[in-house]
């Protein structure tokens, strides 16, 4: 768990909870929204003012015009104020304009250059402001430690990262899968930093929303970001996973917190359990694959006459299989009992063909 104030007032014990639009649209559609949603007791605001969108021609954001409706977001509910900023100017522009949180894009945070841009930029200015960096679109844990540490590297004291799931090709039941054991190891490598969860953009629609927030409590996160639009159907971007403020509430208000503990982790470790059976299933089905090739080799072998053992081959795959372990950072004996058995049991299945008349 960690122990740093982000934000002054904000208890590290409770779970950070940062709501609002995806992005900023209009004046009326930010302070209709921050009001909606500081009057459930929402403390932390966030807009996206920059969008970084997959295709051209997408809604880009309202751009620098909206930072003042931000501003005042802060003057008349008080809430603390958010956004995303993915280049130099970004930076620049909401300290200047006094944003009190900032985040990073999941396909900022998948650019070191980018990376090292905002980070540079911020050492530059020199300005205390917590930094949040979201996992990058791809499941690389190392990509994200690093886009951390560089934001780190520039002096920046309060920084956090936000897990919003990793895309994957074609159609899938999140729109970016949550592949729970790499925030849950993050939290292993980097004990000290706040980790909080992104269901909307994980889960893709509302529905998801309240499962996988919960999901994300019991795996002992240490809060939430979650989109809320006052009217999200004619949201201009994510329409399908935002809630209006009335949604949001009944959500929280419905999630059991784990009271500020971390679960050390029975819950963690369950889903970790779980991410070890489907690989199990997977190592099993092609386990499966190969002694169906092999008994078709016993068959091939058996029509021409051939030995069921070849000598020359068995030395060669037993070789190449071993040095590919050493390089994943197996052991050599290892493999080698692990390669003897397989062959052990394909050679008993080509037996089997040898003796089928
Ligand atoms: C966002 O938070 O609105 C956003 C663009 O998210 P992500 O970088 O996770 O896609
Ligand atoms: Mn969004």
């Amino acid at each position: 768990m960690y122990t740093q104030e982000l934000l002054p007032g904000l208890d590290p014990k409770e779970p950070l909870i940062i709501c609002g639009p995806c992005s900023a649209e209009t004046e009326d559609q930010v302070m209709t929204t921050a009001r909606d949603l500081a009057g459930y007791g929402a403390k932390v605001f966030r807009a996206g003012i920059w969008k970084p969108r997959t295709k051209p021609g997408g809604f880009e954001g309202v751009g620098v015009k909206g930072l003042p409706w931000l501003k005042r977001v802060k003057e008349e509910t008080g809430m603390y104020v958010s956004t995303e900023v993915a280049t130099k100017a970004h930076v620049e522009a909401a300290l200047e304009a006094g944003i009190d949180l900032l985040w990073i894009g999941a396909r900022t945070s998948a650019n070191p250059f980018a990376m090292q841009e905002i980070a540079d930029t911020l050492a530059a200015i020199g300005k205390d402001v917590p930094v949040l960096v979201k996992n990058p679109v791809n499941p690389d844990l190392e990509l994200w430690i690093g886009a951390i540490q560089r934001i780190r590297n520039a002096g920046v004291k309060r920084v956090g990262a936000i897990h919003r799931g990793f895309s994957a090709y074609g159609k899938h039941l999140y729109r970016n899968m949550p592949q729970w054991h790499i925030p849950i190891e993050l939290g292993r490598r980097m004990p000290e930093i706040p980790i909080i969860c992104d269901p909307s953009h994980i889960g893709g629609k509302r529905e998801l929303i309240a499962p996988l927030s919960q999901q994300s409590f019991d795996m002992g996160f240490d809060g939430l970001i979650i989109e809320s639009h006052c009217n999200p159907d004619e949201a201009w971007s994510d329409a399908a996973q935002q809630v209006t403020p009335d949604a949001l509430n009944l959500i929280i208000n419905s999630l059991v917190p784990l009271n500020g503990a971390k679960p050390d982790s029975t819950e963690s470790l369950t889903l970790l359990r779980q991410e070890i059976d489907r690989l199990d299933n997977e190592l099993l089905e092609v386990l499966g694959k190969r002694m169906r090739v092999c008994r078709e080799i016993g068959q091939y072998k058996k029509e021409h006459g051939m030995r069921v053992v070849q000598g020359a081959r068995y030395g060669d795959m037993m070789k190449n299989r071993i040095d590919l372990a050493h390089e994943m950072g197996m052991g050599e004996e290892f493999m080698r009992r692990v390669m003897a058995a397989i062959h052990e049991e394909s050679v008993r299945q080509q037996l089997e063909i040898f003796k089928n008349k």
